[in-house]
């Protein structure tokens, strides 16, 4: 298959042009896309076919369900059983923008899209690329990252080529993505509200905005044995690149020095380290290959160019990537969740 590219530059502008996606959608088939927090990879939510297209394109297990993006509150309503007044109240804070809302699904969503869960989560894109794309193509649309299943996520229309070339028909570029990690994903079914998945809308902005609000414990540690799965995609090897990667926890000093030395003993072994620094102490390191994910004192700056820099090293072609930590907190949780899970939570802890 050939795969086009079109370049969005004004949205607004290019109705023709967002137009040819949206019949694609339209006609089942699926279409990468721009959005706020990382590129998405659509198809009609309630087309059963066409989302498993979705699922083959990208290679990922069908008992991970997909997000349904929306472009008005209406359809919210048709695809859900009822909305708490939290949920409305979160929606009217932060929609459009990088926080997923799951509720009690409605019949009219394909078990396809849930992967047979009786829950649904959704969310209203901040890109206005697609906010038109999904407008135009009347339907809600399930969109996952576009990357292949276990990889990065593209911030970039860049990385989708890399990924998706051949395998769909059209990708909508929209330059490089502003926040960088995937939305924060919110389970309103429980009796607390939890975070499934840390993103951009902080922890802390929806305690300010709602009172009470959990974690989940495997937003941090892997999933254990028997343990039940909130949601299937904690199972899953994901964001990473292809050298292990570990990830340093702890006071910045002793990371330093505990990359420093890691770098310089796989040097011994005549094995390229990739060190992933800050702005702060990328002048610290002597060995290896090093780049920086940003200034460590704002986790957004960093949350904005991790998953590219993980795709550079793949290019450099390093043995092993070694990771700073950064705090937890505000983006900086979902900056420590996509390392973590890069590295499937082989954390050293100093
Ligand atoms: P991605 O599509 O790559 O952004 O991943 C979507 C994430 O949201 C995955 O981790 C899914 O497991 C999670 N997710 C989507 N829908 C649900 C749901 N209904 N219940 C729990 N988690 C969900
Ligand atoms: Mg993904």
């Amino acid at each position: 298959m050939k795969t086009r590219v079109i370049t969005i530059s004004d949205p607004e502008q290019q109705e023709k042009e967002i137009m040819e996606a949206a019949q694609l959608l339209r006609s089942g088939q699926v279409v990468a896309f721009p959005t706020e927090t990382v590129y998405g990879l659509g198809a009609n939510a309630l087309d059963a076919e066409a989302v498993g297209r979705i699922f083959k394109a990208k290679g990922r297990p069908s008992d991970n369900p997909l997000i349904v993006h929306i472009s008005d509150i209406s359809t919210w309503h048709k695809l859900v059983e009822a909305i708490p007044k939290k949920a409305l109240l979160l929606a009217d804070k932060f929609w459009p923008g990088p926080l997923t809302i799951i509720l009690k699904k409605s019949k009219l969503v394909p078990e396809a899209v849930t992967a047979g869960l009786d829950t649904v989560g959704v969310r209203m894109p901040a890109h206005p690329a697609a906010l038109k794309l999904i407008e135009l193509s009347g339907v809600p649309v399930a969109a996952p990252s576009a990357n292949i299943s276990g990889r990065p996520s593209p911030t970039s229309a860049q990385h989708v080529i890399e990924d998706m070339n051949g395998r769909i028909p059209m990708i909508l570029d929209g330059g490089k993505t502003e926040v960088g990690v995937e939305s924060t994903v919110l389970d309103m079914t429980g009796s607390a509200p939890m975070v499934l998945r840390p993103g951009g809308v902080t922890v802390e902005m929806l305690q300010a905005a709602i009172g009470q609000v959990r974690i989940h414990p495997n937003v941090m540690r892997p999933v254990q044995k028997d343990e039940k799965v909130r949601s299937p995609g904690m199972k899953y090897v994901h964001y990473a690149p292809k050298a292990p990667v570990t990830l340093v926890r702890g006071e910045l000093n002793r990371q330093v020095e505990f990359i420093n030395k890691e770098a310089a003993r796989l040097e011994k072994e005549s094995k390229r380290a990739g060190i992933l620094a800050t702005d702060q102490t990328l002048s610290r390191y002597q060995a290896g290959i090093r780049l920086s994910m940003g200034d460590r004192e704002n986790p957004a700056d960093i949350a904005g160019k991790l998953f590219a820099r993980l795709r550079e090293f793949d290019e450099l072609g390093v043995d092993a990537i070694l990771a700073e930590g950064v705090e937890e907190k505000e983006e900086g949780l979902a900056v420590m969740n996509r390392i973590a899970r890069a590295a499937g939570f082989h954390i050293i802890d100093l």
